[in-house]
């Protein structure tokens, strides 16, 4: 009797000492999986193209990732990372071209992100919120952003938080080795997006354990399959360039013809169309901030007159994300049918992790819908909408087409940067089809209002397409 009261107060004593029981349990994860202040790791395997599926709902595209190295630098809070892909699916979206290699590196540091662009190479300001996820869900970013916000673990579980950001869940092993994350994070197309991400096969590398097996989704869609070949632990740290440009986002109106204008000055042009008593968008691209800086540019040009249509020239997210803002105006959503069901489902999910103008707004996005032709006319203006066949690009991709001005609108399958003086030795393929379906429609056209790059002459874009 004596001897078990003894044997309990010691166990008392003992717990009084240590932390919590449940703190406890995270040391042990950290303890098994070791606590490296920063890790560089390189492999290979598949990447995926988020948002830029062939067509809206199907899985996003897939790339051989090449060679993929990156550093996680916990100490810093800071993520380097060089990534070299071919594709490995022709059909769907994504900078990649449809042959040869594509490297792009980027990192984030703080709330300091950039990419740099190969291979130039430029420096060019990024998003940091999808990069800071990336570090603190990886296996060892998780544990430790956990233990610095002294969390408690739940069963196999624990949670991290970063307020306005992301939400992520842990579950750990029978090893004490994190094995899967899920994860949500703001999007703006699919609201708080899901990812999951699974971590096996762990291996010690000189101390911290590290899987050599990572798969992860988003958005219901694989984006990774690696398989890691090495892993050093306290290789390096990563800090943000010197010199980072900033990302272009000025509003610019230029007037392409009498109630015409080309919006440029970011990374995604949008056109405007004055009909007698509305206003037509076209294009409402990336997300919230810049489509409302559009929206209200447009505003200031018109003030009379409301925007009744927002026209999306395909369901990629990078031209797509800010329809919901035009939405948010009263805009009615004009998208190809086969869209719509995608967009629908989309729109119906929570957006609690960062609000954006319609969730603000408690109003309900309102789709108007076509087939293979649509036309909006005031009855002196016409804009006629024509779904473009055999693209490598996207299916659901649309050609907008203004008779009078004999001006054609479209997104990537012609992007004019540096004036070219002959065809390119590789015709991009979606750049000959955009001109087969010219063509195949008749359309008599002057100039090319493209969805990035410059506004120019038609006979720039039959140079590319190789029919000039
Ligand atoms: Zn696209």
């Amino acid at each position: 009797m004596r001897k078990l009261h003894v044997t309990v107060a010691a166990g008392f004593a003992a717990a009084l000492f240590a932390a919590p029981a449940a703190r406890a349990d995270l040391q042990a994860v950290a303890k098994a999986m070791g606590t490296p202040q920063s890790l560089e790791i390189s492999g290979s395997g598949l990447t995926y193209g988020i948002g830029q599926a062939y067509k809206a709902g199907m899985p996003w595209p897939r790339m051989n990732l090449v060679r993929y190295g990156r550093t996680d630098d916990y100490a810093n809070g800071a993520l380097g990372y060089d990534t070299t892909v071919v594709r490995a699916d022709q059909l769907g979206g994504t900078a990649v071209p449809q042959r040869g290699e594509f490297r792009r590196a980027g990192g984030v540091a703080g709330d300091k992100a950039w990419i740099i662009n190969y291979p130039v190479p430029d420096t060019v300001q990024a998003a940091a919120v999808p990069l800071q996820h990336d570090l603190w869900i990886s296996p060892h970013g998780i544990v430790q952003a956990a233990m610095a916000d002294k969390k408690m673990m739940d069963g196999p579980n624990f949670w991290v938080e970063r307020a306005g950001k992301f939400k992520a869940k842990a579950t750990v092993d029978g090893q004490n080795m994190v094995s899967r994350v899920e994860s949500w994070m703001d999007n703006a197309v699919l609201g708080d997006m899901a990812v999951v991400t699974t971590y096996s096969e762990y291996k010690d590398f000189g101390g911290a354990k590290f899987p050599t097996r990572i798969t992860q989704s988003a958005g219901g869609w694989p984006v990774l399959e690696l398989t890691i070949a090495d892993v050093k632990v306290n290789a390096g740290r990563v800090a943000a360039p010197a010199q980072i440009a900033a990302a272009p986002n000025d509003v610019k109106l230029d007037k392409a013809a009498d109630g015409v204008w080309f919006v440029s000055g970011g990374s995604h042009n949008s056109v405007v169309i004055e009909m007698s008593n509305f206003v037509v968008l076209f294009e409402a691209p990336l997300g919230d901030g810049r489509a409302n800086a559009v929206i209200k540019a447009v505003k200031d040009a018109l003030p009379n007159k409301p925007i009744r249509f927002v026209v999306a020239s395909h369901h990629h997210f990078d031209h797509s994300g800010g329809l919901r803002a035009a939405a948010a105006e009263g805009a009615t959503i004009v998208l190809p049918e086969m869209s719509k069901a995608y967009f629908e489902r989309a729109y119906a999910m929570p957006r609690t992790i960062s609000p954006d103008s319609l969730a603000k707004s408690g109003k309900t996005a309102k789709f108007e819908t076509y087939g293979d032709k649509h036309v909006i006319s005031d009855g002196a203006r016409t804009l006629e909408l024509y779904l473009l066949k055999n693209s490598v690009h996207a299916d659901g991709y649309v050609l907008g087409y203004l008779p009078k001005e004999k001006m054609i609108i479209q997104a990537d399958s012609f992007s004019p940067r540096a004036p070219i003086t002959q065809t390119p030795a590789f015709v991009n393929p979606a750049t000959k089809t955009l001109w087969d379906n010219v063509e195949m429609h008749g359309l008599a056209v002057d100039t090319v209002l493209p969805l990035h790059g410059r506004m120019v002459k038609v006979d720039e874009l039959k140079l590319e397409a190789g029919v000039r």
